[in-house]
């Protein structure tokens, strides 16, 4: 299928993407790898009269590993997110859920910024980066603003990034203890029926603090304060998975598509938040 037709810009800095936002509004979108844009804009759920591509913009594709934080460029890829031993070594739920996501050839192109961006419900890091409490920086005519990823979307595609900010890079606390990201998909390379991503802290063999989040199963990524909340104090038994479970279940809202009518897709999550729990509870 082909695109309408569109001006394509290649700015060298961030001045030119934010004067060619500012001289075209709403017409106007950046791209980063184009793995998400270009297919919407081939099926024509997209129109994109003035297309900035980001890829001669510099600055947005180092990853730097502080004491307490980790900063990730917005174009970095998901492959270099999967590549990277240090980033690994302190954050490895980004390497483990990265390697979840379509396949090699889409992973070289994707980014991080691009995949938080979108506001695709379907989309892997978002949930990812509300377990890791991360926070997104955005530049607009204004200057700098950070926005927390927990309080980032509010519809599918629809975020609280204004139309002429870009997204430059996402920071999160540097995560302590176990970790699992759990993902279940029709077949290699789609995006998830379910999946669950999980931090567990544990201290003295009781919980001393947990976070989840779920793809897919709402209009938005979904932060389960409450299902993080079930397992703290427990020493994350049976009984009190369970209650996390159904906790998770009151915060999700799916819908019946051609991964599955709702009592189907409610199902899977519970498998797969269970399955994330107890491996991130046995790494803690
Ligand atoms: C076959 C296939 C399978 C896939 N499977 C999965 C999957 O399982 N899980 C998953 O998570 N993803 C999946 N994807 C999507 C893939 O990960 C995308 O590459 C990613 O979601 C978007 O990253 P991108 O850099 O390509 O963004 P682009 O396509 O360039 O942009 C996506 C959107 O974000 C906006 N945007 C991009 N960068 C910025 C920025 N810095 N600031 C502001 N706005 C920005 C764009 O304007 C656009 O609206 C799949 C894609 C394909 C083609």
């Amino acid at each position: 299928m082909i695109p309408a037709a569109f001006e394509y810009y290649r700015p060298k800095d961030m001045a030119g993407v934010l004067s060619i936002l500012e001289e075209h509004g709403d017409d106007a979108r950046v791209m980063a790898g184009g793995h998400s844009l270009i297919p919407m804009m081939k099926l024509r759920m997209a129109d994109v009269p003035h297309l900035i591509d980001l890829q001669d913009v510099g600055g947005m594709s180092d990853i730097e590993i502080g004491g307490d934080s980790i900063r990730i460029g917005a174009m970095v890829t998901q492959h270099a997110i999967i590549d990277h031993d240090a980033l690994a070594d302190a954050a490895p739920i980004l390497r483990e859920a990265a390697l979840q996501i379509a396949d090699p050839q889409v992973r070289y192109m994707g980014t991080v910024g691009g995949n938080v961006a979108n506001g695709d419900p379907g989309n892997d890091m978002p949930g990812l980066m509300q377990c890791l409490d991360a926070r997104f920086t955005v530049e607009g005519p204004d200057g700098e603003r950070e926005i927390a990823a927990r309080e980032f979307y509010e519809a599918a595609y629809m975020t609280a990034r204004e139309d002429e900010e870009v997204l430059t890079a996402v920071t999160i606390p540097t995560p302590h203890g176990g970790y699992a990201y759990e993902k279940q998909k029709r077949k290699i390379g789609d995006y998830a029926t379910a999946a669950a991503a999980v931090q567990i802290v544990k201290e003295g063999g009781t919980c001393a603090s947990a976070s989840i989040a779920m793809t897919n199963l709402s209009d938005t990524p979904v932060f389960s304060e409450a299902a993080g909340a079930a397992l703290v104090g427990t020493g994350v038994d049976a009984n009190a998975i369970k209650t996390a479970v159904a906790a998770m279940l009151g915060d999700i809202d799916p819908t019946e598509d051609n991964r599955g009518p709702v009592a189907f897709k409610k199902h899977v999550a519970g498998i797969i938040l269970t399955r994330a729990i107890e491996r991130a509870w046995s790494r803690a």
